[in-house]
C-alpha cells in the first residue's frame, strides 16, 4: 500500500490533476492520496493559500473580502469547467467558504486556520468528484471523521499521537481516498493547520498510521539535488539519502520536503519517494533508513539566512556549574527557540532565528544575561547565515572540513562560526549571510566539479 501526496504546483489546474488522477490509477497500491492546495501556475500566479490568507485578513479588516473569494472561487470554477464537471461542485466549494466566512469564531487565529484550510479542502473534493466522474471508486475524507487531532497551536500545529490508532483504520477503506493536507481539528472540534508546507506532513502521519510500504510524494522536480539549482547551474541529482541527512538539509533550506515531514515515517521505518507529476517514470530521489557509501562523502550542501547569534563571555565560565543551564533559562522564559549553541572555555555563543526577536525582547534578554549571570560581556551578531554541508559519508573520509576550508578561503570567505554535530552527520558553518550562496557554490565546485 502506498500513500500518496501531491502539491500545489500538482494541483494548480485541470491539466495538472488529470495527470495526478492518471498516476493515481496507474497503480492499485495509490490507496490514499493527500492533496495541496491548488499551487502558482506560473511564476507570478497567487496560490489558493496565500488568496485566502488575504481574504481572511480583509474580512477581519473589514475590507473588500469579496474581490478575493470571487478569485478563488474563480480558479475552482475554472479547474471545473476545464475537467467538465458541471456546476455542482463549484456551488458546494463557494458555498464551503462562504459557511467558513459567516459562522461565528470567538478568535482571529481559529478564524485565519478555518480560512486556510479551506484550499485543501476543497480540492480534495474536487479531485473526488472528478475520479467518480471517471468512473473510479474514489471518496473525500474529512480529517475529523477520519480522527487525525492536533494540538491547538493555530497555524503550527503538532499531530496528537491518538490520531495514529484512528487512521490506521483507514487501511480498511475501500477504493481511493482523497485526504485534503495541512490541517486536522484540535479537541474542541476546531480546524487547525500545520505550518505552511505542511500538507507534507500529513502525507507523512497517514503513511505512519496505516504502515504504508512507501510515501510517495509528488512535487514538480525529477529529484532532490545536491545543492540548489539556483545556485549552481545541472546539479547533481541525488538517487538516495537517508532520513538524516534529509532532515538536516530540509531544516537548512531544501524546500523540496518541509523539515517536520520525516518524524512520523522515520520512526516506523517507512521509506519516502520524492517524484515529479511531470515525469513519473522518472524514479526521484528515495530517503531511506540507510543508503550504501557513495564515492563522495558529502550528500548535500543547504544554506539558510535569518540567524543571529547572542555572544556571551564570562572568565572562568567553565567551572561555573549550571551556567549554560542559567542562559537556557532565560530563552524559554522568553519564548525563544535555540538552534545551535557552539561554546569555548569562556564563551558560549547561541544561534537563534532572527524572527523571534524584536527590539524589546533583544535587550531585556541582554539585561538579564548580563544581570542575572554576571557575565563579563554580551552583546548581539547580526546578519549570520548557516551553511550546511550534510553526508552519513563524512565520518568515515579525512579532510572534509579541511577542503571545505580551503574552498572557502579561496574563495574570500570568513569563517566566523564552525560546529559538527556528534553524529558527524553533519557541518555547519556559520558565515556573513551576504556570503551564504557564495559559499554553497565554492563546496560544491570543490567536490563535484
Ligand atoms: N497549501 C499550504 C501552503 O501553501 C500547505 C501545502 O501546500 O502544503 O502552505
Amino acid at each position: 500500500m502506498k500513500v500518496c501526496k501531491f502539491g500545489g504546483t500538482s494541483m494548480a489546474n485541470a491539466e495538472q490533476i488529470k495527470k495526478v488522477c492518471s498516476i493515481i490509477t496507474s497503480d492499485p497500491d495509490r490507496r490514499i492520496i493527500v492533496v495541496s492546495a491548488p499551487g502558482k501556475r506560473f511564476d507570478k500566479d497567487e496560490k489558493i493559500t496565500d488568496l485566502l490568507i488575504d481574504c481572511a485578513t480583509k474580512f477581519l479588516n473589514n475590507g473588500d473580502y469579496e474581490s478575493v473569494l470571487n478569485v478563488i472561487v474563480g480558479r475552482f470554477a475554472e479547474i471545473a469547467k476545464d475537467l467538465n464537471l458541471g456546476n455542482e461542485i463549484v456551488n458546494d466549494i463557494e458555498n464551503n467558504i462562504k459557511t467558513r466566512i459567516s459562522l461565528p469564531c470567538d478568535s482571529e487565529e481559529k478564524f485565519m486556520d478555518r480560512m486556510k484550510a479551506a484550499g485543501e479542502d476543497n480540492a480534495a473534493r474536487l479531485v473526488a468528484y472528478y475520479l467518480t466522474s471517471l468512473g473510479k471508486k474514489a471518496r473525500y475524507m474529512n480529517p475529523k471523521d477520519a480522527g487525525l487531532f492536533l494540538s491547538d497551536e493555530y497555524g503550527n500545529a503538532r499531530v496528537l499521537p491518538n490520531s495514529y490508532k484512528n487512521l490506521a483504520k483507514l487501511r480498511n477503506v475501500e477504493g481511493i481516498i482523497i485526504f485534503p493536507g495541512f490541517f486536522g481539528y484540535s479537541l474542541s472540534g476546531e480546524v487547525v493547520t500545520f505550518p505552511r508546507g505542511g500538507s507534507d506532513i500529513t502525507g507523512s502521519i497517514l503513511a505512519a498510521a496505516v504502515q504504508a510500504d512507501l510515501y510517495e510524494n509528488f512535487t514538480d522536480v525529477d529529484s532532490v539535488f545536491v545543492a540548489n539549482p539556483k545556485l549552481v547551474k545541472n546539479p547533481k541529482p541525488i538517487s538516495v539519502l537517508t532520513y538524516r541527512e534529509m532532515r538536516e538539509l530540509a531544516y537548512a533550506g531544501f524546500t523540496v520536503l518541509h523539515e517536520e515531514t520525516l518524524e512520523p515515517v522515520y520512526q516506523r521505518g517507512i521509506p519516502v519517494n520524492i517524484k515529479n507529476t511531470n515525469n513519473p517514470t522518472a524514479p526521484g530521489t528515495l530517503i531511506a533508513p540507510e543508503r550504501e557509501s557513495s564515492e563522495c562523502p558529502i550528500a548535500g550542501i543547504a544554506g539558510d539566512k535569518g540567524f543571529c547569534s547572542i555572544n556571551i563571555h564570562k572568565y572562568m565560565m567553565n567551572r561555573e556549574i549550571g551556567f549554560g543551564r542559567k542562559v537556557m533559562q532565560v530563552l524559554e522564559e522568553e519564548f525563544v527557540p535555540f538552534e545551535h549553541m557552539p561554546s569555548g572555555i569562556d564563551d558560549i555563543s547561541v544561534i537563534v532565528r532572527k524572527k523571534y526577536l524584536d527590539d524589546e525582547k533583544k535587550s531585556r534578554i541582554m539585561e538579564r544575561i548580563a544581570k542575572e549571570l554576571k557575565v563579563d560581556s554580551v552583546s548581539f551578531e547580526y546578519d549570520l547565515g548557516l551553511v550546511m554541508v550534510v553526508g552519513e559519508g563524512m565520518k568515515h573520509t579525512i579532510g572534509v572540513a579541511h577542503r571545505i576550508a580551503k574552498a572557502f578561503a579561496d574563495g574570500g570567505i570568513n569563517i566566523r562560526m564552525i560546529n559538527q554535530g556528534s553524529s558527524e552527520v553533519s557541518i555547519m558553518f556559520g558565515v556573513s549571510e551576504e556570503d551564504v550562496d557564495k559559499a554553497i557554490v565554492s563546496i560544491y565546485d570543490e567536490f563535484f566539479n
